[in-house]
């Protein structure tokens, strides 16, 4: 037998553009000549079982490859069900090109490197991108076959002949490119090979030629580099806690222990398999920043593939392995299928499964993890509107006494006032309400306002207000919050939050009439002009009110409207504003009337010192929502100061 022949292939050029196209991944050769191994292997047990073929007793699937650095060669050699002539013919010096030609046809317009995976599909021939020649020899499983000889020097023309191979099998042997000589060395072709052979489902031992003289009395068994039955191939029921963390440190080298994981099992509709961790965080010394590793039957294609994997699990580490991933097309075209959105949704709703299972049942535990998986998960609802439709009601918020509440609860705990305490702890009086319009306006009103509080020590103040008139506040301090809130807001219509100081709530201040009110409100008009001369402002925005805490003289609101456009602007710094230049805007003096400095300096509003007492109060009211700018520190503790002289002289 000898045969000679052009290649089936309409473009004269392909080796050229098979090599710049995948540049990139030069190495990807390795993977799909030993998983062509891995599925010669796979069929040829399939057709024992099949009857079809009888094993040799003791057989093991098996793929070796030998680098030999000095001849620049590397062999895959397999034990799987080779092929005959016909096959070689068929296989190789047709479909295998009639791949490749659809794949120019179909790319040939992209000239982005970045556009073009095509790592499918070419399958055998990307060894071309690497070597100038290569050789195939085979034997087949069938009855009298006879071993067969090609070879390829990378051109369009190849021979095949008769071969000597005297096992049944597949060897292929490249002969490497001048240019890339170090897919030869060993340790190259080790890393290569754990990147993307790591789980392939038979043994691949890495043998180096010339071998190594082995010393007397030692005698070396050789291992396999890879694991072929991964824990995500196993059932849940099979792997063990110590499994799971076992995988989880060799594979994403992480020696912090993940928090828990999700081991994905399902046939139908489609068929995936994976575990997703969720790692530990440390968010003040670490970016966010996770792998999920997609697989295609225990193949590696590549990490975090967007269209397969939702951006936000991202954060996660994991493993995915799907056999039915289209994965001869690039990922552009992977964005639009349909099939692989579903991959999507489904893995986002195992997920988001888990942690409100979590949440029900073993709420102590999530509890604990919350703190961890909290920025991940409202990464994810940010992202992902079903996401955060369906963890709407499992999200917890820490109030003030540290305990951890769902949003329902949270909309549960109304604000009591009625047997609010002052200071002393002493029931705090109602004063007689002439009418009450104001109340049943509130009422009438189906909001529900969640406070929160973003700094605990800045507003330490507002909070010790807030836990004497018993109400109650969520902590919310992450960056992510912000957007967060607006989000759950946006969404669910009536649900309002309010940072602490954003204004002073009824609860805080003591129930007074209409007339009352009228009176403090002239009285504040007065003291407004005392404050403009004072504190060299042109407008400020001031009231009276009756605070129940008697301790506090002055206090500062800042508008949640305001603050949230502050906050916005801070964290855009667009360019040219000044972040302070709405500085005044929704910002509101109280001064407490129930305080004796305040009576004081309503009665004395003329004297020498009611300017002094404007500034200092005004500090002090600032300096309990916010840091005093530098200079603004500088004067503040000056006037303290002389405020101290100035009794130290009496
Ligand atoms: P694919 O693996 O996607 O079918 P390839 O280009 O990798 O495409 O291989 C083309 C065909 O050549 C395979 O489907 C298989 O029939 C045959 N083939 C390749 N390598 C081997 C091998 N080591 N043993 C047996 N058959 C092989
Ligand atoms: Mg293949």
């Amino acid at each position: 037998m000898s045969k000679q022949g052009s290649l089936s292939i309409n473009s004269e050029n392909i080796f050229p553009i098979i090599k710049k196209w995948l540049y990139s991944d030069h190495d990807i050769f390795y993977r799909e000549l030993i998983s062509n191994g891995c599925d010669a292997v796979t069929k040829l047990k399939k057709l024992s079982m099949m009857g079809e073929y009888d094993l040799p007793d003791g057989y093991k699937g098996k793929i070796t490859v030998t680098t030999n650095a000095n001849d620049k060669t590397i062999t895959f050699e397999d034990n799987g069900l080779g092929m005959t002539e016909d096959e070689v013919d068929e296989y190789i010096n047709q479909i295998a090109f009639s791949g490749a030609t659809d794949f120019i046809a179909k790319y040939k317009d992209k000239t982005n490197d970045d556009q073009i995976i095509g790592h499918f599909g070419l399958g055998f021939y990307s060894a071309f991108m690497v070597a100038k020649e290569v050789h195939i020899d085979t034997l087949s499983y069938k009855k009298g076959a006879k071993p067969v000889h090609w070879e390829c020097d990378g051109g369009t023309e190849f021979s095949m002949e008769d071969g000597d191979k005297e096992t049944v099998g597949t060897k292929i042997t490249l002969f490497l490119n001048d240019d890339c000589p170090e897919f030869a060395n060993e340790y190259k072709s080790r890393e290569v090979i754990e990147k993307y052979c790591s789980f392939m489902p038979t043994e691949i031992f890495l043998e180096k030629e010339p071998a190594e003289p082995v010393k007397k009395g030692e005698k070396k068994e050789p291992k396999p580099i890879n694991e072929t039955t991964p824990l995500w191939t196993k059932h849940p029921n099979e792997c063990t806690e110590d499994d799971y963390k076992k995988f989880y440190r060799d594979v994403f080298h992480d020696y912090k222990e993940p928090l828990f994981w999700i081991h994905l099992n399902m046939d139908y509709p489609f068929n995936l398999k994976g575990i997703l961790y969720f790692p530990k965080i440390n968010m003040e010394y670490e970016s966010i920043e996770g792998t999920i590793k997609l697989y295609n039957n225990q193949v590696f294609v590549a990490d975090n593939i967007k269209e397969v994997i939702p951006e936000f699990l991202m954060l996660l580490k994991g493993v995915i392995d799907c056999p039915d991933i289209p994965l001869n097309v690039s990922r552009s075209a992977l964005q639009n299928d349909g099939f692989v959105n579903k991959i999507s949704d489904y893995i986002t709703k195992k997920v988001a499964d888990k942690l409100s299972g979590m949440c029900k049942t073993e709420k102590e535990e999530y509890e604990k993890y919350w703190d961890d998986i909290a920025p991940f998960v409202k990464y994810g609802c940010l992202k992902d509107e079903k996401f955060l439709t369906k963890m709407t009601d499992y999200i917890l918020f820490k109030n003030l006494d540290g305990k951890y509440m769902t949003l329902p609860e949270c909309l549960e705990v109304k604000p009591i006032d009625t047997d609010a305490v002052d200071e002393n702890g002493n029931p705090v009086e109602a004063e007689v309400v002439e009418d009450n319009d104001s109340e049943n306006e509130a009422s009438e009103k189906k909001e529900k306002t969640i406070y929160y509080v973003t700094d605990e020590n800045q507003q330490s103040q507002y909070i010790n207000m807030f836990k004497k008139a018993k109400m109650d506040a969520v902590i919310l301090k992450h960056n992510i919050d912000q957007p967060f809130i607006t989000q759950l807001e946006a969404k669910n219509e009536g649900i309002k939050f309010k940072r602490i100081d954003a204004d002073i709530e009824d609860a805080l201040k003591t129930k007074t009439s209409k007339k009352v009110q009228e009176e403090l409100d002239e009285k504040a008009g007065s003291l407004k002009e005392l404050f403009k001369k004072a504190l060299k402002v042109k407008e400020i925005d001031l009231s009276l009110e009756k605070l129940k805490d008697k301790k506090t003289a002055s206090m500062i609101t800042l508008s949640e409207e305001s603050r949230r456009m502050q906050d916005m602007m801070k964290m855009y710094s667009m360019p040219g504003m000044d972040p302070n230049m709405f500085g005044g805007e929704g910002e509101k003096l109280i001064l407490n009337i129930n305080h004796p400095l305040v009576e004081y300096l309503l009665e004395n509003k003329e004297s020498e010192d009611a300017s002094l007492f404007a500034e200092q109060l005004y500090d002090l009211a600032k300096i309990q929502q916010a840091p005093l700018k530098p200079e603004e520190m500088t004067k503040f503790i000056q006037r303290s100061n002389d405020i101290l002289l100035r009794l130290s002289e009496k």
